[in-house]
C-alpha cells in the first residue's frame, strides 16, 4: 500500500498517529485486506478501503514452477510491468519427505527476489531484463507491495535485491523498504543487494546502520572481457569497485558474495578462474557461479562439467566458491529471465 498516502488519509481522518504503525503491522504480517484488521473500527477499515488501494501493485500473471518456485508479474498503478519471485528451499531436516515440490512445503527457506526498478538502464549482454525497456525508479511502497504479495501466500523470511533493475540506482527507495522487511519477517542480515558494481552506492551501503549483505555481479576477472559483456564496466571499471568492496568490508566486517553467471567459451576457461583468484582476497569474498539461464542473449551455459571444473579451480587457489542452485528455469523466473514485456 501507498504508505504515504496511508498517512495523509488518516491524518485528513483526524485518526491518531498510532494507526498508520498499526495498518502497516497488518499488512506486513500477510493480512489479506482492512477488512481482516479486526482492532480498527470498523468505518474506518470502509474508509481506507475505499481511500488507499491495499496494493500499489496489480497481479497481472502468476506461475508457479515445478520446483515450488512461484513468479508474479505485476502492473504498477501508471501500467509498468514488474516481476517478483518467490523461491522455497528443502527444509534438510525434512529431507526425504519432499513430494514435487522438493519437501519444500515442509517448511525450508523461503526467499524473495526483488525487483528495485521496472526494467533496467543498463545493457548488461546476458540478461533479459536488459534488453526491456527501461520504466523507472520503483518507490518504496512498490518493493514492499511485492514482498507482501508473498507474505500472504506464506511466511517469508529471505529477501535479495536480484530481480529487475539496479538497486544501487534506487538507492534510497530500497534502502526504506529494507527498514521495514524485518516487520515482514525478513531481517536485514537475510537481506542482500546485488549491484553491478556501482560504486557511489556500495560506499553508501557503507554508512547505512542496516547489517545488509552485498552481492557484487562480477562475471569477468579482466576489464576488457567485462567491459564486452557488461558495458557499465567502463564507467565503474573492476579495480575501483573491488576498492569499493573492500571498503565495504572494511566498515562491515561481513564477506562480500561475487556473482559470475557461467558463459560457454567465454568466462570459464581454467586461466580465467586462476585470474580471477587473483584480484579475490580469501578474507573478504565469497564466490557463487551461477549456472546461465537462457535469456535470448547470443550466449550458451557452460556445460556442467565447465562449471565443476572453474569451481575445482578456484578452490585450488584458496577461493571459497558455491554453485548456484537454480530454481523456476521452466516459467523463466531464474537469473536473468525478468522481462516483463516478453512475458
Ligand atoms: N542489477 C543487479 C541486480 C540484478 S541481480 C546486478 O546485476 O547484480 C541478477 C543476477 O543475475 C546478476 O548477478 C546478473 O548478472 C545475473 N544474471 C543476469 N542474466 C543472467 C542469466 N541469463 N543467467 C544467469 N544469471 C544471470
Amino acid at each position: 500500500m501507498d504508505l504515504e498516502l496511508l498517512e495523509r488519509t488518516l491524518a485528513d481522518a483526524g485518526e491518531p498517529a498510532f494507526r498508520a504503525r498499526q495498518v502497516w503491522a497488518w499488512a506486513a504480517r500477510g493480512a489479506e485486506g482492512y477488512d481482516a484488521m479486526t482492532d480498527l473500527p470498523v468505518a474506518l477499515r470502509a474508509h481506507l478501503d475505499v481511500s488507499v488501494p491495499f496494493s500499489t501493485l496489480t497481479v497481472a500473471d502468476q506461475v508457479e514452477s515445478s520446483d515450488g518456485t512461484v513468479k508474479a508479474l505485476f502492473h504498477t498503478a501508471d501500467g509498468r510491468p514488474v516481476e517478483a519471485v518467490l523461491m522455497r528451499y528443502r527444509n534438510p531436516l525434512a529431507s526425504g519427505r519432499g513430494g514435487a515440490d522438493g519437501g519444500a512445503r515442509a517448511g525450508g527457506r523461503r526467499s524473495l527476489c526483488l525487483s528495485s526498478q521496472s526494467g533496467c538502464p543498463l545493457t548488461c549482454t546476458f540478461c533479459a531484463t536488459g534488453t526491456m525497456k527501461f520504466g523507472r525508479n520503483l518507490t518504496t511502497s512498490e518493493i514492499l507491495d511485492q514482498a507482501l504479495h508473498f507474505r500472504r501466500i506464506e511466511p517469508v523470511d529471505h529477501a535479495v535485491f536480484m530481480g529487475m533493475g539496479e538497486p544501487m540506482m534506487n538507492l534510497d527507495n530500497v534502502l526504506a523498504a529494507c527498514r521495514r522487511l524485518p516487520d515482514a519477517g525478513i531481517t536485514n542480515r537475510r537481506t542482500t543487494i546485488s549491484t553491478v558494481g556501482w560504486i557511489p552506492g556500495i560506499d553508501r551501503l557503507a554508512q547505512t546502520d542496516m547489517p545488509l549483505r552485498l552481492a557484487f555481479s562480477l562475471h569477468a576477472a579482466d576489464d576488457a572481457l567485462r567491459s564486452q559483456i557488461m558495458p557499465v564496466n567502463e564507467r565503474y571499471p573492476l579495480a575501483e569497485v573491488l576498492a569499493a568492496c573492500r571498503r565495504w568490508h572494511e566498515a562491515k566486517r561481513r564477506p562480500v558474495f561475487i556473482e559470475y553467471v557461467m558463459l560457454a567459451g567465454v568466462n570459464d576457461r581454467y586461466e580465467q578462474a586462476a585470474a580471477l583468484a587473483r584480484v579475490l582476497d580469501p578474507k573478504i569474498y565469497k564466490v557463487n557461479l551461477i549456472p546461465y539461464n537462457p535469456s535470448g542473449s547470443p550466449y550458451d551455459g557452460s556445460r556442467a562439467q565447465a562449471i565443476e571444473t572453474f569451481r575445482a579451480a578456484l578452490g585450488e587457489h584458496g577461493v571459497r566458491v558455491t554453485v548456484r542452485l537454480t530454481r523456476g528455469r521452466d516459467i523463466a523466473a531464474a537469473c536473468g529471465q525478468l522481462a516483463a514485456a516478453r512475458a
